[in-house]
């Protein structure tokens, strides 16, 4: 009786067994980040995105709230996706951020999850 024989993990170079979707459980985490980052490419993003700016006049609302304008060069989600399409498609849950805006945020989330 001829046995299937056990796949590995498609990373190059990574040579432990898959345990799902060719990946192993170590690198099906990074497939599923690209799985994100490919959302950002979509035409729907772009429109949403362009329609988050135009929205928030082009100004970071972060800023605004105290009381300067800065413009604002990204868009954020303001509960995180975690590829969620509906969160991710949905315009109430974006606002247009500026660049020290946005890599603040971007900075307390990553310490967050750190602590846990
Ligand atoms: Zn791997
Ligand atoms: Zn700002």
């Amino acid at each position: 009786m001829p046995t299937k024989p056990k796949s590995i993990c498609r990373n190059s170079g990574c040579g432990r067994i898959a345990v799902s979707d060719g990946y192993c459980s170590i690198h099906k985490r990074t497939k599923e980040q690209s799985q994100h980052l490919a959302l950002y490419k979509t035409p729907q993003w772009r429109k949403l995105r362009y329609q988050a700016l135009r929205r928030d006049r082009g100004i970071c609302v972060i800023c605004e709230r105290e009381g300067y304008q800065r413009m604002a060069t990204d868009v954020d989600h303001i509960i995180e996706h975690s590829g969620d399409i509906e969160l991710f498609y949905d315009l109430s849950n974006l606002q247009s951020l500026c660049k020290s805006c946005h890599s603040r945020k971007t900075l307390m989330k990553n310490m967050g999850k750190e602590r846990g």
